[in-house]
């Protein structure tokens, strides 16, 4: 790639650098290996993401599954990772739009209820095919999970788990 602030004439090298997602909004996310040009004329930085939907996904998936209560940022980082502004999440959630801005800034602790209710909605966004966050959440509540699981191949359907 070429510098697009300056005139350098020069093709910009290629290489990788670790950052921290600022993007994200979040403060603990480092991303390895991230394409990296510089402008060895004016001196600005480029970086490259890649598929940022994969990678927002990946860290959505970690905090629906993190033990401890999610923080304001955290929520924040889930609400536009379901492509919600704070007034559209606002009315799916029942609650104010300057409610849900004081949770995402860390002005009141986010209830219990929110922080369920905001979970599920990524865990139905992400791909899971096998109850992964259900049963999570079974667990977290102490509650035995019970499965009946059956396979199928070219001889048909066969139970594999009974509950
Ligand atoms: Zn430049």
């Amino acid at each position: 790639m070429h510098c697009v602030l300056c005139d350098n004439k020069k093709v910009l090298k290629k290489q990788a650098t670790t950052v921290k997602y600022k993007q994200s909004g979040l403060d603990n996310v480092t991303l390895q290996g991230v394409e990296y040009y510089k402008c060895d004329q004016c001196g600005e930085e480029y970086f490259g993401f890649g598929d940022q939907e994969k990678l927002n996904a990946i860290i959505a998936r970690v905090l629906i599954f993190k033990k401890d209560p999610l923080n304001g940022k955290e929520l924040r980082f889930l609400r536009t990772y379901l492509g919600l502004s704070s007034a559209m999440f606002a009315m799916r959630v029942g609650l104010t739009k300057e409610t849900v801005s004081r949770f995402e800034n860390n002005k009141f602790p986010i209830s219990k209820t929110l922080d369920v209710l905001v979970r599920s909605l990524v865990a139905n966004k992400l791909p899971d095919r096998d109850y992964d966050f259900h049963d999570w959440w079974m667990r977290q509540q102490g509650k035995k999970v019970k499965r009946i699981i059956l396979n199928t191949d070219k001889n048909g359907w066969r139970l594999k788990e009974a509950a």
